[in-house]
């Protein structure tokens, strides 16, 4: 067989609050394989948010510096912060075959999909707009303002949905993981 082996790079975006990381959680119980690429940020860690584990938190400065040296694969301003995957995380696993999942916005997700056209690119999507904002304020995680600069950009994410490859609607949850793990277990046996 000629051409590249299939990727075992799984892109989930989507507007913040729409269940990605409670979907990717829950997917890695059923699927321990995932290994999960751990981003770099500029946002302050949230109480319980812990260094190296939950993001690499750098400052400014450090971001920016790692920019200019090419350590990201992806990386944009989103809401106030830099957010970016290291290549670090990601290319030691595909080249060791292990199949590894990135949490990215939407205009992560897009320069993933340009340098590495094989990657599965999924979106997750709420079942309407305003769900968004009930589920943030359910979170308890970020501040009304917070809030609502994350609700203003996901208007522009929900009109990119098309883009990607797989759209997975996240209403109920155990239907939404059912749909998400069938994707992901469909693409991982056609690269074994
Ligand atoms: P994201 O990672 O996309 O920002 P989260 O996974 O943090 O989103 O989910 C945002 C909030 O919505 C959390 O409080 C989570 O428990 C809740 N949530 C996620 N999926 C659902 C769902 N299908 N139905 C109801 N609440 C959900
Ligand atoms: P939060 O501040 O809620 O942790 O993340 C805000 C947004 O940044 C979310 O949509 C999340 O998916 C996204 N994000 C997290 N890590 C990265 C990353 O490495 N790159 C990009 N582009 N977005 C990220």
């Amino acid at each position: 067989m000629s051409g590249p082996p299939p990727s075992k790079v799984f892109v989930i975006t989507g507007p913040s609050g729409v269940g990605k990381g409670s979907l990717i959680s829950l997917l890695r119980h059923r699927i321990p394989e995932l290994e999960l690429s751990t981003s770099a940020t500029t946002r302050k860690p949230r109480t319980g948010e812990q260094q190296g584990v939950d993001y690499h938190f750098l400052d400014e400065r450090e971001f920016l510096d790692r920019v200019e040296r090419g350590e990201f694969l992806e990386h944009a301003a989103y809401s106030g912060n830099h957010y970016g995957t290291l290549r670090s995380e990601v290319e030691g696993r595909v080249e060791a075959g292990h199949p590894v999942v990135l949490e990215i916005e939407v205009q992560g997700a897009r320069q993933v999909a340009a340098s590495m056209p094989e990657a599965v690119q999924i979106f997750i999507a709420p079942p309407e707009l305003s769900t968004l904002k009930l589920r943030l304020e359910g979170r308890g995680t970020d501040s009304p303002d917070a809030i609502a600069r994350r609700l203003e950009v996901a208007e522009e994410e929900l009109a990119a949905r098309d883009e990607f490859h797989h759209q997975v609607v996240n209403d109920e949850l155990e239907r939404a993981l059912d749909e998400l793990e069938a994707i992901v277990r469909s693409k991982l046996s056609e690269s074994r």
